[in-house]
């Protein structure tokens, strides 16, 4: 690929004054990407803004995918239009976020965000300016520690270039020539392979310790290494991990474990101490072995969920995380047991108990919470079979999942009699369709839903005209 240095003029008319900058730019001629890989609505975005006087460019991920002929999950575009003048120009457009001020454009099919060119951190303790759009400058504020706590800065493409997290993310697609422009040395990166910060690795992972697991995940998903100095900067900081917000951990560890390459993560996760310091608890139960044997299902659930999704299969949360945890939670329900408590009330307290010492590092959802429980009572109810109302069991909300997870996770002959003996009942019994609006996530041996006034008196079935298998 053939790159040439140029000095790029950027001329602004509402935001900070006349830049030139130093660049690289490929043009067309010398890159594969077409306007045909970009999405229609991107294009049209990008176009909509160019006619109107802007600067558009197609940034970050997507940049980066098509450049390693990878489909693009989404479609970020970066423009020096204020989302004041985004709202103007398009009637799809929704400004969302408190952190950052986007746009979003709704189409039926995808979300495009339309982000205005932002600074640098400049580390100033100022007050914020929240007057989205006014095209005035604000503060970046950061904590006594250095992480950015909020940071709303209008900058040149450069500078929005720059307080990206990897060079290999900062990568521009220009509609006005179809160039990319490279103004930290992504593209060398992405050539060799390189997941390495823009800056300082120290400063830019405790300004947002989200990077050190972004940098895990895109390091395995695109078979990357991480670059040296990042990793040691990585190992050593990755206590700092623990200060993110336990709802963003929580979304970035659904990223990391379902992107198809969760195996890969999770071994780099145990080897920086990420994981260590987001599951303390796990994590030592994980070191140690029961009865001498070393706790190996967390990686295999992983192995096995990789090659599920390579095939096109996706995952809930909930069924995610019992695939997971679920050895985990299998031996800290037997502790409980021990105190005489009912194999339910065992497994139930487990749950609570590693919810809440997750919480304050991985704040994981209620809804989610519940689903595993569901999941996990089913587990035990799968053991008798039929056992009483299996009709009833089948047809409740979240019976797919459940028995999914029987299914994906029968290991000994036992298990996987059990999961055979399910699979040829459900075939002689098929379930009816769900109904829709119903809970999804309900727990499985949940109440199933009372029944409206007029089938009070109904007599219930019996089990034995319940489906059976013969
Ligand atoms: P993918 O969408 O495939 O997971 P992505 O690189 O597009 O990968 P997004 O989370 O969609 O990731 O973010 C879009 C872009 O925003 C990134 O490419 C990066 O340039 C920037 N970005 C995202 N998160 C951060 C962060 N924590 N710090 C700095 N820049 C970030
Ligand atoms: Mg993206």
């Amino acid at each position: 690929m053939a790159s040439g240095r140029f000095l790029f003029p950027f001329v602004y008319d509402t935001l900070p004054a006349v830049t030139t900058y130093r660049s690289t730019i490929i043009p067309r001629a010398d890159h594969p990407i077409s306007r045909r890989n970009l999405s229609d609505n991107a294009v049209r975005a990008l176009y909509r803004l160019r006619d109107n006087g802007f600067l558009a460019f197609a940034v970050g991920g997507c940049v980066r995918d098509l450049l390693l002929g990878r489909e693009p999950k989404d479609f970020d575009l970066a423009t020096n239009a204020t989302p004041t003048q985004l709202k103007k120009l398009f009637r799809n457009c929704r400004l969302v976020g408190r952190r950052f001020r986007l746009a979003h454009l709704h189409y039926r099919e995808e979300i495009i965000e339309v982000a205005t060119f932002r600074s640098a951190a400049t580390g100033e303790d100022e007050p914020v300016d929240l007057t989205a759009g006014s095209g005035r400058v604000n503060r970046i504020v950061k904590d006594d520690g250095g992480m950015i706590l909020r940071d709303n800065l209008f900058g040149t493409p450069e500078e929005d270039a720059r307080r990206r997290d990897f060079t290999v993310n900062a990568l521009c697609y220009n509609i006005a020539d179809f160039s990319i422009i490279d103004y930290v040395g992504g593209l060398e990166d992405l050539d060799r392979g390189i997941i390495r910060t823009i800056g300082d690795p120290a400063v830019r992972f405790v300004e947002d310790p989200v990077r050190m697991l972004r940098a895990i995940r895109f390091a395995a998903l695109l078979g990357f290494e991480i670059e040296a100095e990042n990793w040691g900067t990585l190992v050593q900081l990755s206590h700092h991990c623990a200060n993110a917000a336990p709802p963003r951990l929580y979304e970035e560890m659904l990223k990391l474990f379902l992107s198809g390459e969760g195996e890969r993560c999770y071994q780099l996760l145990r080897r920086s101490g990420v994981f260590a310091a987001l599951f303390p608890a796990v994590n030592s139960w994980l070191e140690t072995e029961t009865e001498v044997f070393p706790h190996v299902r967390f990686g295999r659930a992983l192995e096995l969920i990789d090659a599920r999704i390579a095939a096109g299969e996706s995952f809930s949360p909930s069924l995610l995380l019992t695939l997971l945890f679920r050895e985990y939670l299998d031996e800290q329900a037997a502790t409980c047991r021990k105190g005489g408590v009912s194999p339910q009330d065992a497994l139930d307290m487990a749950v609570a108990r590693f919810v809440e010492e997750l919480a304050p590092t991985v704040l994981i959802p209620n809804k989610v919470v519940l689903g595993m429980r569901g999941i996990l009572a089913g587990q035990r109810r799968f053991a008798v079979t039929p056992g009483r109302r299996p009709l009833s069991f089948i047809t409740r909300p979240g019976f797919e999942e459940t028995f999914r997870c029987l299914q994906l996770m029968a290991e000994s002959p036992e298990e996987k009699t059990l999961h055979l003996w399910w699979e040829r009942y459900l075939a002689a019994n098929p379930p009816p369709p769900p109904v829709e609006g119903e809970n999804e996530t309900a727990s499985p041996d949940a109440e199933p839903p009372r029944r409206k006034r007029r089938n009070r008196h109904r007599r219930r079935r019996s089990p034995a005209t319940e489906g059976s298998l013969t």
